[in-house]
């Protein structure tokens, strides 16, 4: 099969013919329709990750198809249509696995990272972290639910039921939890890289009241604020957003140091806190709520051999929505 595979950190992948992988007991095989790229994707292949397998078939937002099963697999037939996310496989043992917090199982192995990805034609994942996925999306709109869909929407539930609610970063999952956030009729405002007008009209176009760079303030207080960007600056800047006993939440897996800041700014019980992956719970909950929202996803499709250019306008924040890579797709024939 073709893969786009990684051999080293901050090195770019190499287009490759490798093998076929075989469904080990429990595992499915997938014919891979389309796998979003992530922010999280980009941490691996500049090193920001510091435990891949390596070498590693990157990619964690993949809508495929069954074409076989191991043994032992329930609950999936053949030719049915699932999602493959960024959760690989647990313990099943650990107190957290125990407790409701797979997320943070310190045995976890993640997809794209431990385990081969999507950027490939075909991906093997144990059946049990995978997500049937239903009719009403095409693959390539459903491959971003699968992160940034989802742990966006792990974030927007930490960030309690906040009216007034900021998004510091505006690129594929913050525009799908916009959608969601605007459902739950929530005030929006979204802070950008200074002067990047436009995600700041994208994100009036998803229904943001307010739009402006990192130099400005939101005008009205917050409530709570989701960073999505890993620009460890955002974070005093958020806190000073947030009214007292309001909240910021840190969404992604990788940020660049946060500087010093006075206690004043966190005082009167203002809350910081991460989101870590997520769990089979939080796929299920929101893959129900995409539709009845209905959360529509802006994808550009990109053939699997463009993932190094996806990565860099990803880098260099010139994507709008999600990128998604289709191996079906040859570079001949790209779209958009
Ligand atoms: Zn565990
Ligand atoms: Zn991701």
């Amino acid at each position: 099969m073709r893969a786009m595979v990684l051999d080293a950190p901050a090195t770019p992948l190499k287009e490759r013919v490798v093998p076929r992988p075989e469904p080990a007991a429990g595992q499915v095989l997938v014919e891979v329709a389309a796998c979003a790229v992530c922010r999280t994707d980009l941490h691996v292949v500049d090193g920001e990750l510091t435990q891949p397998k390596l070498p590693i078939i990157p990619g964690h937002e993949i809508v495929g198809r069954v074409v076989r099963a191991g043994h032992g697999v329930q609950g999936f037939a053949i030719g049915e249509r699932v999602g493959i996310p960024w959760l690989g496989w647990t313990c099943g043992a650990c107190p957290f696995c125990l407790g409701g917090q797979e997320n943070l199982c310190p045995e976890a192995r993640f997809t794209g990272y431990q385990i081969d990805g999507g950027y490939a034609e075909y991906a093997v994942a144990d059946a049990r972290y995978c997500f049937p996925i239903s009719g009403g999306y095409a693959d390539a709109e459903a491959a971003p639910l699968l992160c940034a869909g989802l742990i966006g929407y792990r974030a927007l539930t930490m960030a309690g039921e906040g009216k007034r609610l900021g998004i510091y970063g505006f690129g594929a999952a913050a525009h799908i939890v916009a959608q969601v956030a605007r459902h739950q009729g929530r005030r929006l405002f979204a802070v950008t890289r200074q002067g990047d007008a436009p995600a700041q009209a994208f994100a009036r176009r998803l229904g943001c009241v307010w739009a402006g760079g990192a130099a400005e303030e939101p005008p009205e207080p917050l409530d709570a604020a989701i960073i999505f960007a890993p620009v460890g600056a955002l974070v005093p800047a958020a806190l000073r957003a947030v009214r007292p006993g309001g909240t910021v939440v840190c969404a992604g897996i990788h940020m660049s140091d946060i500087p010093s800041f006075p206690y004043d700014i966190l005082w009167r019980e203002k809350r910081l806190v991460s989101v870590a992956n997520l769990t089979r719970q939080d796929g299920t909950a929101f893959l129900a709520l995409a539709p009845q929202v209905p959360v529509v996803t802006e994808v550009e499709i990109l053939p699997l051999a463009a993932a190094n250019e996806a990565l860099a306008r990803l880098r260099e924040g010139r994507l709008t929505g999600a990128a998604v890579l289709v191996p079906g797709l040859r570079p001949a024939a790209r779209s958009a």
